[in-house]
């Protein structure tokens, strides 16, 4: 280790130091320094910091106040002084040096602030409470074991290096250096250590006195110090409450305290955050009234709750602006402290030691009981000083547990005075302490704290409310009890670990604890007890939740105190004489002498017990009796029992249970239906006895008191208090059947009470997987559990695990599910995996199940049922074997085979075989037969020597019995279980007789032999009945074919000759439909296929006739179909604003998207249809409608049909051939030829450019004749109309017109620009929304994958026919102004494609504009001859379509770049294709001539290749150039036409272009282009024609009706050449590149456009300066942002995210957004941007720029996705999975997400495909959603 210069830290010649140091350094030279030195100081100088300021921009009448703090300052000025006084000149130095030492400390102890992750290990974890932090767990072994994760409340801190949180692997690698160094340091000197014992006093002293705050205090120490020349300065300071709402106080400020809106919010926010805040500055006059104003408000306007809280007002004070200032330096001075206290143990020490002394004002007692009065973040100063200053070593944490648990009373008790929450309070404290088993153990053993927690809970919570000795709750139960409530989790701490030794303190302190717990429980017996009602039903509804708050909270308590006891002799005898003496003191039910009568049954006498339970109270809560149950369950272990274990007892056995008794007859009653004039409140009382939450110290113990009487009374008496307290005495008599009729009346729940008592007899016996009523293992309880679920039916491991009781160990419980169940993983993506029982241990199977509901037994009852069936077994549910019992125990054996037993047995079978009885149930039946099952199991396990049920039933002649019934139509339902119950007999008699039986010999097998004598079995009897019924179907049907075969033969004889011919016809097979079918369809094929091609465009095209389209009108169901003036028909269609795809015009921000289910409708009735719905939205109550009413015409409605979300209608229209002339073919010459076209297009641009005649205001153009006139080609006007195929104009039916216009509103409303819907705006909008829709629609087939000629679904399908159809058909219908309007439009694309004016191709977005050059351009160049060209795929629709596609390549080639690998090398080498080796040397040449003279890399490598000079002379050139010819005027300049070709293009310009051709510079052009480049670059041109090529294949496909080839028909069939010959399109570059073709003009024009030859080549910027737009020709399928695979890296990067208004703390809801990947402070008052003039949150504002208004977000910590739409919104499961399958959201289980890549897409596509709208729709319409206020997301 590097030697310390101790020079460093001494302080240097105090003359250099200023004052203040100078002179505290003087002073504590000569020993005179005390600490008000500092204080002093802190005081003065804090003022200076604080600034507060009003600014009346916004509204001068109501200023906004601005109070800082200015930290930085304060910590140079004030905290760093300081420092140079302990540490010396260079405090950061020794810091850093202290750091290097490297023994600061051995555990973490860092503080968690809210949000931040944490870790917990299920292996090592001493409790779910032990935590690391994201370093400290990322360092450790914990991160290979199985980890839960979750993210903190805020105030815990991580356990790292505590010996006692882990139970291996205490430190990670970063705290074990830390233990391997002593915990000392040579840099502390003792000096220093005197300074920070002077400096920490200092700071103790001075937070203690500011920071409370009462302001009288604060105020005298401030007292004569006021500022001479300054009135002084007050604040109104509000405080933070629990019992106001954020609203209230909102308008508490805007009223009183004339806040704005937006500042009232931030003070609120603010006040949320950290407790208070300062709302105003002045006077103390002003100040005090305001504080006045606030007081009398608040009171007045809640007075109308009548809640106890919210009376309270708000809290306000007055304080002098310099206490302020001091409190806000306080607050800095206590985080910067903390910090400082973690750098070194030495500090801590001295720390510790300060605070310990008790009479200082600052003394550990002292803080821990002024936290009340403290404010939010003052508070939590505190808590994360101590927590740093005294829990990061035992012996100081040890210590302030002391103090802590003597001070305890106290500060609980000003915890439930006061009201805020229980994580803002010091008593938050007791988690770190008390979970410490040592520490623990040492409070419980020395200072009473088992004892002391009770006792404050029973004073606080319970003496009030007791009545009667009895606990009494009131409807309204007060806040302190629930606040008190908080003790009970401290109590769960303490006694969470059992001890491993007894001493004798540990023993009476544990001992006197547990006489408070028996107080407590001998309160609570019988509380809110109920008495059945009769006459009338219950006024109201009695209060029961907060009893079972009660019980749930003190639950696990008791269970670990039973636990605890079970752990040592003397303990358990002394608990239990205890609760027996408590028991006998309790007179609930069982009177101190009870009163007593006998009753005989089957020769047996039992004194039994008179309560009547169902006229007298009883009470679902009896924890005495149940506590004696459990801790009666441990006698054995120690050699007890009844008997011996008790001195001197008062309570009989019959006695213990008489209460649970009692509650299980209630209960019985219940459920027999008489107790239903009692209300609710009562079934969910028992309902919740037996969920899993409470059922282990409810019914669990009920059933194992029920069992201790069985064990400790005679059999036969025990079964008569049973049947008594049932009221059944009178049931089992023999003669009972003869006086029914007499007793029938009253009796009408009898059926149901035996039910009832047959079923607890099979609870008592057979319910024994509980570790000391027989010989299982806890393991074997919990693994039956699991059994009995999984009967029920498979579980996902998050269902299994809320199914089970909480076990602090969930890892041992993840084994013992894997020993009984198989885990199926899902099959589909959002399927979850489930566990499926082992085949094997269905035996186990137990329908009686005491945990099952009524529900659950007779699923699981079902599905058993079943499964036998399949398998061909005995379809019954006998019962499973039983474990063995214990000692103890063992009598309850015995009930099976008693007298009583035998006599309740056979009188059921009895009155089943008397089928007068009726008395009877099948029921009854079914459960005596279970019954029976237990017996003979029971006796064939011979655990019990004593057993022998077989014996016994004989005289009873049960199994005779069995057998008559085994024939009784009756019982048929359990025919099945009869056998099974004989066949076990049977083998029992076997064995006993050793096989003499002839019978025996019979059964085993199933023999035949016995047929007729033996029942069928249930399999056998529907078998058999099948069989029958088979049988006389087959019968009949054999009937009637003779009467018709009959019928036949008459009518062949009358007519035979037709028959005959016929006969002939049909030939040889005789003919089948099928094969009709086939040759009809062959012929259709023939008829339909022209010229053997695929095409669906250009000379070979084939023509199809497409049949006419019917449809059904989903509202009338009449059949309708769709033609040129047949009815309107419409779709339902939904428009919505788009930024999916980049937008189509790069000034708008959005376009506009339209989808459609595809149902359709007649217009007239979706028109009533919609009014109808309309009026209902108006009907509906204003409450649940919209939050913001839409606009008239936007009302969204649903698909009558599909409910599908819809805003609109699209008309249907015929197919476009309807509207065109028949097919022309063209041959060779005939053709007119595509530059003539090109020709014809720029004349039509000349004459549009053309000033229209004066006076002639009707036509903007000459004839089309007059156009070709003047392009010279007038000889060819006939040709001309052939390719254009002209027809003449007709009206389109008006309400197809109308419905057009229809749709283009509603396109205009979800438009980024407004436009006039009636004017050209309408059409280019129609067509804009045509092309993006189409557009977006081939992105997405991309992304699904799904080849061409598969079959597109409806929804696609009809959106596009329709969208494509209209958009084609409507621009046919122009008026004269239509003309005129879009006579600039026109001009401006055929200047643009023809001209080389305005932008160059690699601006253009192709596919767009050829859709715009076919709908637009022919309607305009023949609307003065009264003509229209619809487009119907022409040839010159095929010219246009031709023209984009050359431009497409040029724009290919331009762009294209070398290809490289990942290490930056040209890989263009590895390129070879035979078509272009096959290439002309010619060819080859014009390829790489026009490589070399255009690409954008190509010119970049040959400019850097040149001599110096040269590059200076080119580059200066064009500049002048560009000033002079400015972009204003290019058509003079810049002219390009398009016959200008690559042989006389030379002089255009001037720049190096020319160098190009010229000779001598050839070898300067250094760029190579040998043919593997040329392949290279082929592959590029076919991979960038993509989209163009599939945009173009959809959009003729719906233009044409050309079916797709069956080349498109397989995945990844989409290749360049499939869809270049759709197209009817060339595919070799020889067509393109031969220079005497015109298509190689063609493209050398399209490359030669002045923005492509002057651009700044690196920088794609063009020569004006403006950079150039480049349009990429295909563009990736986009994507939503990349997620992380382990959800806990995307927690961890949020966890420090600080929200963009408020650097104080952490955002409470970061949400990602998946579009753009930012991260955005959600749903927060923090973030509330206005937008259209009100406050949203920050997604929805997000959203509105980032995705058009939809956004997609996940929030990370609850991860949850949220999809948002126009104030709308629904949550959707996120992406993530834990190891089960299953999402997490909110985190509640913690297990490790991994993201799951196809739920993901499947998120992906709904985007892609815009079902974001659609999904809220249907995720709001399936919940009733309580109505969130989304757009505050
Ligand atoms: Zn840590
Ligand atoms: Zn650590
Ligand atoms: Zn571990
Ligand atoms: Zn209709
Ligand atoms: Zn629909
Ligand atoms: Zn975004
Ligand atoms: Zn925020």
């Amino acid at each position: 280790m590097e030697r310390f210069d101790l020079e460093d830290v001494v302080a240097p010649p105090t003359h250099i130091a200023d004052a203040p140091l100078k002179d505290w350094r003087l002073k504590y030279q000569a020993g005179t320094i005390q600490k008000n030195d500092f204080i002093e100081f802190f005081r003065k100088q804090s003022r200076k910091y604080f600034h507060y300021q009003y600014e009346s921009e916004q509204d001068a009448t109501r200023p906004s106040l601005k109070c800082t703090f200015n930290d930085a300052g304060a910590k140079e000025h004030i905290i760093n002084v300081l420092m140079e006084f302990v540490l010396g000149d260079n405090p950061k130095i020794v810091l850093d040096k202290l750091q290097q030492e490297g023994n600061t400390a051995t555990v973490c102890g860092k503080v968690f602030k809210t949000g931040e992750p944490t870790y917990c290990c299920r292996e090592c974890g001493m409790d779910p409470t032990c935590v690391l932090c994201v370093n400290c767990f990322k360092q450790s072994a914990h991160r290979y074991h199985k980890y839960k994760m979750s993210t903190s409340g805020g105030g815990g801190c991580c356990d790292c290096g505590d010996e006692e949180a882990w139970k291996k692997d205490h430190y990670c690698e970063e705290h074990l250096r830390g233990k391997e160094n002593p915990a000392n340091s040579t840099i502390i000197t003792d000096a220093i250590k005197e300074r920070c014992e002077l400096a920490f006093t200092a700071i103790l002293t001075f937070c203690v006195n500011f920071l409370e705050i009462e302001s009288n205090a604060s105020l005298e120490c401030l007292d004569g110090d006021a500022d001479d020349d300054q009135e002084e300065c007050f604040c109104t300071v509000l405080y933070n409450d629990e019992s106001h709402t954020f609203d209230q106080v909102i308008q508490t400020l805007t009223k009183i305290a004339k806040c704005r809106q937006k500042d009232a919010m931030e003070i609120v926010s603010s006040i949320d955050r950290e407790g208070r805040a300062v709302v105003k500055c002045d006077t103390f006059s002003e100040c005090r009234q305001l504080q006045e104003a606030i007081e009398k408000q608040a009171v007045t306007t809640i007075a109308g709750l009548h809640t106890a809280r919210a009376n309270q007002s708000l809290r306000v004070s007055v304080l002098n602006i310099r206490a302020v200032a001091c409190q806000q330096f306080a607050l800095q001075l206590l985080t910067w402290f903390q910090e400082f206290l973690i750098k070194h143990c030495v500090f801590r020490q001295i720390f510790a030691r300060i605070v310990m002394d008790r009479k200082a004002p600052y003394s550990i007692r002292h803080i821990l009981e002024y936290d009340v009065k403290l404010w939010k973040s003052a508070r939590t100063c505190w808590h994360r000083l101590l927590i740093s200053g005294m829990l990061m070593e035992y012996d100081n944490k040890m210590q302030l547990s002391q103090e802590f648990s003597k001070h305890y009373a106290s500060i609980v008790q000003d915890f439930i005075r006061d009201d805020h929450e229980h994580s803002c309070s010091i008593v938050s404290l007791s988690v770190q302490l008390f979970t410490v088993p040592s520490i623990a153990h040492y409070l419980i053993a020395n200072e009473g704290i088992f004892h002391k927690l009770l006792h404050t809970f029973y004073h606080a919570a319970i003496e009030p409310y007791i009545k009667n000795k009895t606990l009494q709750f009131t409807k309204n139960v007060n806040v302190s009890f629930k606040r008190a409530a908080y003790i009970l989790y401290d109590l769960r701490y303490i006694l969470m670990f059992k001890p491993d030794a007894w001493t004798h303190e540990l023993r009476e302190g544990f001992l006197e604890g547990c006489k408070g717990l028996m107080k407590l429980l001998n309160v609570m017996q019988g509380m809110e007890s109920i008495t059945r009602q009769t006459g009338q039903h219950m006024d109201y509804e009695p209060e029961w939740e907060c009893a079972f708050n009660l019980h749930i909270k003190l639950a696990c308590t008791i269970t670990l105190v039973l636990e605890w006891c079970a752990n040592d002799a003397v303990v358990l005898n002394r608990l239990y004489q205890m609760v027996m003496r408590y028991l006998s003191a309790n007179v609930f039910i069982v009177d101190r002498v009870p009163k007593k009568e006998e009753h005989h049954v089957a020769g047996h006498v039992a004194e039994c017990i008179v309560y009547d339970v169902s006229t007298r109270p009883v009470s679902i809560h009896l924890p005495l009796s149940r506590f004696f149950a459990g801790i009666y369950l441990h006698l054995g272990t120690y050699g007890l029992t009844f008997d011996n274990a008790m001195v001197g007892h008062t309570r009989s056995p019959e006695e213990i249970i008489e209460p649970i008794l009692c509650t299980q007859a209630m209960i019985a009653q219940v459920h027999a239906g008489m107790w239903r004039r009692n209300g609710y409140s009562l079934l969910h009382q028992l309902y919740f006895y037996r969920i899993v939450r409470c059922r282990a110290e409810m019914l669990d113990r009920d059933i194992v008191g029920m069992q201790i009487g069985a064990a400790l009374i005679e059999s036969n008496q025990y079964l008569i208090h049973i049947l008594n307290k049932f009221n059944l005495i009178k049931w089992i008599q023999p003669d009972y059947e003869k006086d029914l009729t007499a007793q029938a009346v009253d009796d009408e729940y009898l059926l149901s009470m035996i039910e009832e008592f047959l079923e607890l007899l099979i609870v008592i016996i057979g319910e024994r997987y509980v570790p000391g009523v027989s010989v299982v293992t806890e393991e074997e309880r919990t693994k039956k559990e699991i059994i009995q679920l999984l009967c029920i039916k498979p579980y996902s491991h998050s269902e299994l695990n809320r199914a089970l009781p909480d076990t602090n160990n969930d890892t041992s419980l993840e084994d013992l599910i894997d020993s009984v169940a198989v885990f199926k993983k899902p099959q589909k993506s959002d399927a979850k995996g489930v566990y499926e029982l082992k085949e094997e241990l269905y035996n186990d199977y137990n329908m009686y199940f005491y945990h099952y509901t009524k529900e659950e037994k007779s699923k699981s009852e079902e599905t058993q049922r079943l499964r036998r069936k399949n398998k061909d077994e005995l379809v019954c549910c006998p019962p499973p074997a039983l474990p063995k019992l214990t000692d103890g125990f063992v009598s309850i054996a015995n009930l099976l085979q008693c007298d009583v037993m035998m006599t309740i047995i056979t009188t059921v079978l009895d009155r089943a075989i008397d089928l007068n009885s009726k008395s009877f149930a099948e029921n009854h039946l079914q459960e005596v037969l279970f019954l029976i099952g237990y017996g003979l199991q029971e006796e064939q396990t011979g655990n019990y020597p004593f057993l022998s049920f077989y014996e016994r039933s004989q005289k009873y002649n049960m199994l005779s019995k069995l057998e008559d019934l085994s024939h009784s139509a009756r019982v048929e339902a359990h025919r099945d279980f009869l056998l099974w119950t004989i066949k076990k007999f049977k083998e029992l008699a076997a064995k006993d007789e050793t096989a003499i039986d002839e019978d025996v010999n019979a059964m085993p097998t199933e023999g035949e032999s016995i047929e007729l004598t033996r029942p069928l079995t249930a399999a056998e009897q529907e078998k058999q009945e099948k069989e029958e019924r088979a049988r006389l179907a087959a019968e009949r049907r054999a009937k009637i074919m003779a009467q018709m075969q009959n019928a036949q033969n008459n009518f062949m004889k009358s007519n035979a000759e037709m028959f005959a011919s016929a006969n002939a016809q049909s030939g040889a097979g005789s003919s089948s439909d099928m094969e009709w079918q086939d040759v009809a369809n062959i012929e259709d094929e023939e008829g339909a296929v022209a010229y053997n091609s695929v095409a669906c465009l250009g000379v070979d095209r084939r023509l199809q006739q497409p049949e006419e389209e019917s449809f059904k009108c989903i509202l009338c169901f009449e059949d309708c179909t769709v033609s040129k003036d047949g009815p309107t028909l419409v779709y339902s269609a939904y428009v919505q604003k788009s930024r999916v795809l980049p937008p189509l015009a790069s000034d708008h921000p959005s376009s506009v998207h339209t989808s459609s289910c595809g149902h359709v409708m007649h217009v007239d009735c979706w028109q009533e249809y919609y009014n109808n719905e309309e009026s209902k939205e108006q009907r509906r109550p204003h409450r649940s409608r919209q939050p913001f009413p839409q606009t008239p015409q936007n009302t969204e409605f649903q698909c009558p049909y599909c409910r599908c979300l819809s805003n609109s209608v699209l008309p249907l229209s015929a197919p476009l051939s309807k509207y065109s002339m028949p097919m022309v073919i063209h041959k060779g010459e005939e053709l007119f030829p595509i530059d003539m076209w090109i020709e014809v297009m720029k004349t039509l641009s000349d004459e549009l450019n053309m000033p229209t005649p004066e006076g002639n205001y009707d036509r903007v153009l000459p004839p089309a004749e007059a156009i070709l006139r003047r392009a010279n080609l007038y000889a060819n006007v006939a040709q001309f109309e052939r390719i254009a195929q002209p027809i003449d104009k007709t009206e389109l039916p008006t309400s197809w017109t109308n419905f057009v216009q229809h749709y283009i509103k509603s396109v205009r409303q979800h438009a980024p620009v407004d436009f006039e819907d009636s004017e050209k705006g309408g059409l280019l909008w129609l067509w804009q929304t045509c092309i993006y829709t189409v557009q977006s629609l081939e992105v997405y087939l991309r992304a699904v994958g799904k080849p061409f000629k598969s079959e597109m679904s409806i929804r696609h399908k009809s959106c596009l026919s329709g969208l494509i159809r209209a958009s084609c058909l409507y621009g046919s219908n122009l008026t004269c102004t239509d003309v005129k309007n879009l006579k600039e439009p026109t001009l401006e694309l055929l200047d643009t494609i023809f001209k080389q004016k305005s932008i160059s191709v690699l601006e253009w977005n192709c596919f767009s504009m050829m859709v715009q050059l076919i709908c637009m351009v022919p309607n305009i160049l023949f609307s003065s001859t009264q003509k229209v060209a619809v487009p119907n795929g022409s040839i010159m629709d095929y010219y246009a379509m031709q023209l984009l596609f050359l431009a497409n390549m040029a724009k290919a080639i331009i762009l294209f770049e070398i290809p490289t690998n990942e290490m930056g090398m040209d890989v263009d080498e590895e390129y070879e294709n035979e078509e272009v080796k096959r290439l002309p040397q010619n060819i080859r040449n014009n390829i790489a001539k026009f490589y070399r003279k255009y690409n954008f890399e190509a010119r970049r490598q040959a400019f850097a290749a040149r001599p110096k000079q040269q590059q200076q002379k080119t580059r200066s050139q064009p500049q002048p150039q560009t000033a002079a010819k400015s972009a204003e005027e290019p058509s003079t300049a810049h002219e390009c036409t398009i016959t200008q070709t690559a042989d006389n293009d030379a002089p255009m310009y001037d720049a190096y272009i020319d160098d190009d051709d010229d000779e001598d510079d050839i070898d300067r052009m250094q760029v190579s282009c040998d043919t593997k480049r040329i392949a290279a670059i082929y592959e590029h041109i076919k991979k960038e024609m993509r989209q163009y090529l599939r945009c173009c294949c959809i959009f003729f496909q719906f233009i044409t009706d050309v079916e797709f080839p069956d080349e498109l028909s397989y995945e990844a069939s989409d290749t360049y050449e499939n869809m270049c010959k759709y197209l009817g399109l060339e595919t070799s570059l020889e067509t393109y590149f031969d220079s005497a073709g015109c298509y190689a003009s063609i493209l050398e024009t399209f490359a030669s456009h002045r923005d492509i030859l002057y651009s700044e080549l690196a920088l794609k910027k063009k020569h004006c300066g403006k950079q150039l737009e480049v349009v990429p020709c295909t563009l990736e399928v986009p994507r939503l942002v990349d997620l992380p695979e382990d959800y806990s890296d995307l927690i961890n990067s949020v966890a420090d995210f600080i929200c963009p208004n408020n650097e104080r703390e952490e955002m409470k809801t970061p949400s990602l957004c998946l579009i753009c990947g930012k991260i955005i402070c959600g749903q927060s008052f923090c973030c509330q941007p206005d937008l259209d003039g009100r406050s949203v949150g920050a997604c929805t504002y997000h959203a509105y720029y980032c995705s058009a208004e939809t956004g997609i977000f996940l929030r990370i910590r609850d991860c949850q996705i949220v999809f948002l739409g126009r104030n709308k919104g629904c949550f959707v499961l996120p992406p993530y999975l834990d190891e089960y399958g299953e999402t997490d959201q909110g985190l509640r289980r913690g297990n490790p997400l991994r993201l799951c890549r196809e739920r993901y897409n499947k998120i992906q596509l709904i985007w892609l495909g815009h079902g974001l709208h659609e999904e809220i729709a249907r995720l709001n319409d399936n919940t009733s959603v309580i109505a969130t206020q989304w757009h505050h997301m």
